[in-house]
């Protein structure tokens, strides 16, 4: 069965060419002997929309009473990286992600010099090593190199914050200009939020940033909303709007505290939103507008943001279930409105357009699952997306390359130990 344009058709024919892209999808109860069998349904590849890799380490240890004490700890594990450790490590959380059917990362990357904050000799070491960790796992990435120059709104860098830093926005660019994207990299960019960069760069990040995907952690707490309206006399969402931001290519991160006047500003824009549930319930941030933001034409996408889990499927119910229990209503979003905020939505948001369905000319990236057991038996089809979970994913595919099958990582066997050796060695 295959997932095509929110409809569950049985019997396809999924042909791809040399070079990734679907040449043609066809009904078709026989298939060529080279054909390589996707049992169970399979859907266009899910993107992750929002990730900081390093966050994967604080998996069971980020305790504290608030986010601002998990920040702190956050802050003790990206003291420690350096690029091989951080090659290591992403290789790992990447290739956890591509078991649970993610074929598509955008990785929100700030951790960019030594400790301290003297550039590597290359000065992008820290993001090539991801780009290779991608490339490592098998998944297709979005560098979204962030833009991070001060402490807070008109405060001084922390000890810890002096890695994120490049000085001034003018480095920040140049920097960035370097990066290079390749078949399955592509690079973007990011503003940290209206905390870590000040309002008078603000324009230019956007200005130099009007090709490609840019994305903001926007009002995660409200604590940056009240520091906000104290200094500008305006709300995030307003402070971007003003000065330019606000616009078809940027992504706002943690649309979680917003006024009525934000959402039809992200929507008169034509702004995305990238929901990251289990990350925002962890750290209790609090719920988002989902279901306003969507009333009013925002599109939404799902990103797994500190992995406290990496599970598509998990989020997606969450994105549902959490509207349902601040609002006391039911089916707020289909089982097709899940299925896009991970997959069309988070390619478009990361600027890959081209994938993220199963079509003709569409990028051939597929998530395949299981539907035998004994915990799906029964359920409709179309409803299966409220039901699975990552432990279904069975076979994902990535520009036509089988990367994940019988629900092994073909690249990486020994993903499990060199995930808890690079943890455990964080915490000595
Ligand atoms: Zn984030």
């Amino acid at each position: 069965m295959a997932w095509i344009g929110g409809e569950v058709v049985d019997n396809i024919l999924i042909a791809c060419d040399d070079s990734g892209i679907i040449l043609k999808v066809t009904s078709s109860a026989e298939a060529p002997s080279t054909a390589t069998l996707l049992d169970g349904l399979t859907f266009p590849g899910f993107a992750n929309t929002h990730s900081h890799a390093f966050h994967r380490a604080l998996r069971g240890r980020g305790v504290g009473d608030t986010f601002w004490e998990w920040r702190r700890k956050m802050y003790e594990v990206a003291e420690q990286l350096n690029p091989e450790s951080y090659r290591t490590l992403a290789t790992a959380v990447f290739a956890e992600m591509a078991l649970a059917g993610f074929t598509l990362v955008g990785e929100f990357h700030y951790l960019h010099h030594q400790p301290g904050g003297k550039p590597y000799d290359e000065p992008n070491a820290m993001g090539i090593a991801l780009v290779e960790a991608a490339q490592a796992a098998g998944v297709r990435l979005t560098l979204l190199d962030t833009c991070y120059l001060q402490g807070g709104i008109d405060r001084a860098l922390e000890p810890p914050q002096r890695r994120f830093a490049d000085g001034d926005v003018n480095a920040w660019i140049e920097r960035r200009a370097e990066l290079r994207g390749d078949p399955t990299t592509l690079v973007g960019a990011a503003i940290h939020s209206v905390r870590a960069v000040p309002r008078a760069a603000l324009a230019q990040v956007a200005e130099s940033t009007r090709d490609a995907p840019l994305h903001i952690h926007l009002s995660e707490q409200r604590a940056e909303n009240e520091q906000a309206l104290a200094v500008y006399g305006l709300s995030p969402t307003a402070l971007l709007a003003k000065e330019g931001v606000l616009a078809q290519n940027l992504t706002a991160v943690h649309a979680t505290h917003l006024e009525s006047d934000d959402i039809e500003s992200l929507a008169a824009n034509g702004a995305s939103v990238c929901a990251c549930p289990t990350t925002e319930a962890d750290l209790g941030d609090g719920i988002g507008p989902f279901a306003a933001l969507a009333a009013a034409g925002v599109e939404l996408a799902i990103g797994t943001d500190q992995h406290v889990l990496v599970d598509p499927f998990y989020e997606a119910q969450r994105l549902e279930f959490d509207q349902r229990l601040a609002s006391s209503r039911r089916s707020i979003f289909s089982s097709k409105r899940l299925v896009d905020a991970l997959s069309s939505a988070g390619y478009r948001a990361l600027g890959w357009n081209q994938g993220g369905r199963i079509a003709e000319g569409a990028l051939c990236d597929l998530t395949s699952v299981r539907v035998d057991s004994v915990r799906l038996a029964g359920v409709p089809p179309s409803q299966l997306p409220f039901a699975l979970t990552a432990g279904d994913v069975d076979t994902v595919v990535v520009g036509g390359r089988v990367i994940v099958q019988n629900s092994e990582h073909l690249g990486l066997p020994m993903l499990a130990r060199d995930l808890r050796e690079e943890i455990v060695a964080l915490f000595p």
